[in-house]
């Protein structure tokens, strides 16, 4: 799963990090040329090389190979294959030279189909296929291994009952049913996977809050289907019998084993019953390709739907009423699965104990093509090229951790647990989290990252170079400038703004950034891309229409590899607080906006951004300075390092935010659609207009803004004033 693209917002960012960038330039001009951000000249030179010899490594033919190996067959979390490329991955790791190779189990709360039927009682009789139709042109779209239409963490059940269109399912499009008079109690919504996006999870959340038997999701052709170009084997786009799988989990209240909220599933944990677990939805739940859908919204009654709700059907669509029935049977298997997490590593020379942690998650809903295999063959080439280096004695100075994650798809579950399982140790030892779900699905490039990396991020992207033949840089540029002009946004790009900071969920880097306090970028290629979670997600896509030449694939391990070498090789790390703060005066200004603010004083947060700004430039401008003087100490490095670590873990407050106490990060949060959502516990007391609780949360931001100042105030005066 990866909810990048659909959550991406283009920010709308103030020009203060411009004037700031212009008033203190990040280096003395003499240096701008020959130094990366965090690097000595002359480390910058060591640097520049490794990253070359490292760039000259991964190849198309072996990003398509490896793509191949993990596409070849369904590969569904807990299931024989899955668990297969698990050995596989542990095994070509230990032969590409990484250390410290290592399986680890989870023990979760499984979620499998036994069975799934749907039938159209009345008026007229429609048995649901609930499957996909093969492709002549594509021989894996005939693999008997290939799944039926569930959902995961759907509830068993057997049901008959009217069908209603819901629309997107979102708890505004259940309000207009009421003003028509109509309520879905006991009865089946019909809902469409929509756009704006809204993760599936909570279309079933407010189905069940609003008392609905069950809900089905179906993908209709004006998102991802004919209305949008060629389907599927002709152009991107979904086909007819495309079916999105996925699961259904709140995992936006808690992720990972709904059993073991807050800590890891490793045997002789502690698990609570399924029945107390938050995140374990309470409704059957089943997706439904359009040609399913059809005879169903074709004959309902009811008032016609708004102009806004009619899809991409040569139909009308109606809102139902008790004229269409249908008779829903889903049968699971709940029983205890095992989910296996894979860890390599390639020890650090110097900082050993200071880690940088990639990874990307292996299981996928079918294939897999684009999410995660494209990801996964990245991974595959990128520790290639990584125990090349280390071969040849070019050691990264930190330690580099690689994951491939299990279970993602049905709760970000594996790096959840895995999370969980080494918080305190992440703590002390992480530098920060990189992220690849889906590689690639076409050329345009989404760099995300918290805004105190945003800076690194934008400036590696200079040096790699992009299919187009520019610099990746200015290839995200011209998309990114596209893109908004597409959306109507008038904001301008600036290399301030360029990388998203707005980060929600959706992928394997929630643990660490909401529950660990890491730093973390998330690294990503889209285009037209109408396949999502369906059995058409396969090589056959990969090579026709996502990335027919691998360039893409070959592009991530690149730009994958050079990131994690930045953070792993810095002599200080790259780390931008000025950039934080402004952007936490953005969202401030967001959250206030056209509100009525005058039950919420918060000039002592302003107070307190202000001060930590300060703070941040200060202490960039004697970081610069000392890098500049070719010489730092390695005790002096360590003490400044290691503060720097710190900043991110003090944005976490150990109670969570309200009524989310997973969720412990006060910057960064998702609403329960994935999407991003800053400033959480504020933001949502705000929305709530709780000021009590607001107030608190904003003493909780001051708090960590101070902390964080005095942290930042005493790193600079262990380094020699000017
Ligand atoms: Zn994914």
């Amino acid at each position: 799963m990866s909810l990048l693209r659909e959550s991406m917002t283009i920010r709308n960012r103030t020009i203060t990090l411009v004037l700031l960038s212009f008033l203190f330039p990040p280096f003395p001009l003499a240096q701008a040329q020959t130094s990366i951000l965090g690097f000595t000249a002359a480390s910058s030179a060591r640097e520049t090389q490794i990253e070359s010899k490292f760039k000259s490594i991964p190849r198309p033919l072996e990003e398509r190979r490896q793509h191949r190996v993990f596409t070849a067959e369904p590969h569904v979390a807990g299931s024989k294959r899955n668990n297969e490329l698990a050995e596989y991955i542990a095994a070509e790791w230990r032969k590409q030279g990484l250390e410290d190779v290592i399986i680890r189990r989870y023990d979760v709360y499984g979620t499998n189909p036994k069975s799934a039927s749907l039938e159209m009682i009345a008026p007229t009789h429609y048995q649901a296929t609930l499957r996909e139709a093969a492709l002549n042109a594509d021989p894996d779209s005939k693999n008997p291994a290939i799944s039926g239409a569930w959902s995961g963490m759907s509830i068993s059940g057997d049901v008959t009952a009217p069908v209603i269109y819901a629309h997107s399912g979102n708890p505004e499009d259940y309000d207009l049913l009421r003003k028509n008079g109509i309520t879905v109690k006991g009865k089946i919504v019909l809902v469409r996977y929509s756009n704006p996006y809204s993760y599936r999870g909570f279309k079933a959340l407010t189905a069940q809050r609003e008392g609905a038997a069950a809900i089905l999701i179906y993908s209709d052709p004006a998102e991802d289907g004919y209305k949008k170009g060629n389907v599927d084997p002709e152009g991107p786009w979904g086909p007819e019998y495309h079916i999105q799988r996925g699961a259904i989990t709140y995992d936006f209240i808690v992720p990972g084993d709904p059993l073991t909220p807050g800590w890891a599933s490793v045997p002789g944990a502690k698990r609570i019953p399924i029945e107390q677990a938050e995140s374990a939805p309470k409704i059957m739940a089943l997706p439904l390709s359009w040609h399913d859908a059809k005879p169903l919204l074709e004959n309902m009654d009811g008032p016609l739907a708004p102009q806004d709700w009619q899809g991409g059907l040569p139909i009308q669509y109606h809102l139902g009423g008790e004229r269409v029935k249908v008779h829903l049977k889903i049968e699971m298997d709940n029983g205890p699965q095992p989910y296996y997490v894979v860890e390599g590593r390639i020890r650090g020379t110097e900082l050993p104990d200071q880690w940088v942690v990639l990874g990307n998650h292996r299981d996928a809903w079918v294939f897999g093509g684009v999410d995660p295999s494209s990801g996964t063959a990245s991974m595959m080439e990128l520790t290639r090229a990584l125990g090349q280096l280390a071969r040849e004695g070019m050691r990264p100075r930190r330690t580099l951790v690689v994951c491939s994650w299990d279970g993602e798809e049905v709760g970000l579950t594996g790096s959840t647990e895995w999370g969980e399982q080494f918080a305190d140790e992440l703590r002390r030892k992480a530098v920060a989290y990189i992220n690849v779900d889906e590689a690639t699905s076409g050329p345009n490039f989404h760099g995300e990252a918290v805004a105190s990396l945003s800076p690194m991020l934008v400036e590696t992207t200079r040096s790699l170079r992009h299919p187009s033949g520019k610099s990746l840089y200015e290839a995200w540029k011209e998309s990114s400038a596209r893109e908004r002009r597409e959306s109507k946004i008038a904001t301008e790009v600036t290399d301030a703004n360029l990388a998203d900071t707005r980060i929600g969920s959706g992928s394997d880097h929630t643990v660490f950034l909401n529950f660990v306090g890491m730093p973390v970028i998330g690294l990503q290629f889209d285009g037209d891309y109408g396949v999502y979670h369906s059995a058409y997600d396969d090589f056959y896509w990969m090579n026709r229409f996502g990335d027919p030449g691998y360039r893409y694939h070959t592009l991530m391990s690149q730009l994958w590899g050079v990131t994690a070498l930045r953070l792993a090789n810095a002599d200080l790390l790259p780390f931008d607080f000025a950039s934080y703060a402004s952007n936490v005066r953005q969202f401030i200004e967001e959250l206030t906006k056209g509100k009525d603010m005058n039950h919420l004083d918060l000039t002592g947060v302003q107070k307190e951004i202000d001060a930590f700004e300060a703070a941040g430039m200060r202490l960039s401008e004697s970081l610069n300075r000392k890098l500049a003087s070719g010489k730092v100490e390695p005790k002096l490095a360590f003490t400044l390092n290691h503060g720097m670590m710190q900043v991110e873990r003090n944005w976490l407050n150990p109670d969570g935010i309200p009524s989310r106490p997973w969720f412990k990060h006060i910057l960064y949060g998702a609403r329960f659609t994935y999407a991003h959502l800053e400033l959480p516990g504020l933001t949502e007391a705000v929305e709530n207009e709780d000021w009590p609780v607001a107030k608190q949360q904003a003493e909780i931001l001051q708090r960590a803004l101070a902390t964080n100042t005095k942290l930042l105030n005493e790193l600079n005066s262990a380094l020699p004033n000017p």
